[in-house]
């Protein structure tokens, strides 16, 4: 990188199927560096209630039940960047989804000399997030978690905290669908994860391990792609 660079806010994109701790990983990032998280919503949100011109046409757009086009996308991630908090960088959260907003991504940071500092994907081994997703459920009396295969109660069914027998598990954390989240998450993101190793801007790390081992493996790569 050129010094030039590091002059620019940085801007990174984060890649990780639901459960790989991607918005547990972006806050410590955002702490150790200074940088802001941007998530699709929360820009249209942001602009929506500013009122901009970005924000009244994608609330315009969402009124009458549309997608909001990438055009308008782009132009309050334009604004968004160009704010103070955004001065150290950025780390991009479901923006791009596409190659082609990726591309449109490329012309907007291309205005101000500006590229991609990295895209991180947050690799995970699909059947053990199976195993650990599927196998979660909660006490229903004090919401300690536990885990069929990693934490089992002490007495099976009963609560080691409270007492409780009344066990929850959220429908949504099945094996079957789990797995075909994980799916939809790799159709999505392959064209991405091509598109980023064809700029040599894709950084990988392995998302198995402890949050701080992970932490601590982001925080390389971040400082090794900013400076
Ligand atoms: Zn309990």
């Amino acid at each position: 990188m050129t010094s030039d660079v590091m002059t620019r806010p940085a801007v990174l994109i984060l890649l990780g199927p639901p459960g790989a701790g991607k918005g547990t990983q972006a806050r410590v990032l955002e702490e150790k560096f200074g940088l802001v998280q941007l998530s699709t919503g929360d820009l249209l949100r942001a602009a929506v209630a500013a009122g901009t011109e970005a924000g009244k046409a994608a609330k315009a757009v969402m009124a009458a039940g549309g997608l909001v086009s990438d055009e308008i996308v782009i132009n309050i991630l334009r604004d968004r960047l160009a704010e103070p908090d955004c001065a150290k960088g950025v780390i991009l959260d479901g923006f791009p989804r596409t190659t082609v907003q990726a591309e449109a991504l490329d012309v907007l940071l291309g205005e101000t000399g500006q590229k991609i500092n990295a895209a991180i994907s947050l690799e995970v081994d699909d059947a053990a997030m199976v195993t650990r997703i599927s196998g979660r459920y909660t006490c229903g009396g004090c919401g300690e978690g536990y885990h069929d295969s990693f934490k089992q109660p002490v007495s099976a069914g009963t609560c080691d905290k409270c007492g409780s027998s009344e066990m929850t598990r959220r429908e949504d954390d099945n094996a079957e669908t789990v797995a075909s989240r994980l799916e939809a998450y790799h159709a999505q993101t392959a064209p991405l994860i091509a598109y980023y190793n064809g700029k040599g801007a894709l950084q990988t790390i392995d998302a198995m391990g402890e949050i701080e081992t992970i932490s601590g493996g982001l925080a390389k790569i971040v400082t090794d792609v900013t400076s």
